[in-house]
């Protein structure tokens, strides 16, 4: 099922997912997940790479593809 970005006013479709982690004060921006999560929150290709955090948050960037496979990483 598509889902669309939840942020206001984009109607762009999903294609990562991030959530926040209070206790170690990361979000964690991942590829879309299969299944909606009440506290995860889909966001379009735009605004994943847009993503800001709180001062002091650590944005945790798990996507993985030929945007992000930079230099010396090699996938598995
Ligand atoms: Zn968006």
């Amino acid at each position: 099922m598509k889902r669309s970005c939840a942020r206001p006013g984009c109607s762009s479709p999903a294609t990562a997912t991030f959530e926040y982690n209070y206790g170690d004060q990361m979000v964690i921006l991942d590829v879309l997940a299969d299944e909606a999560h009440p506290a995860n929150y889909d966001v379009c290709r735009r605004h994943a790479d847009s993503m800001t955090v709180p001062n002091g948050w650590t944005l945790v960037d798990r996507r993985r593809g030929p945007a992000s496979l930079a230099g010396h990483l090699t996938a598995p």
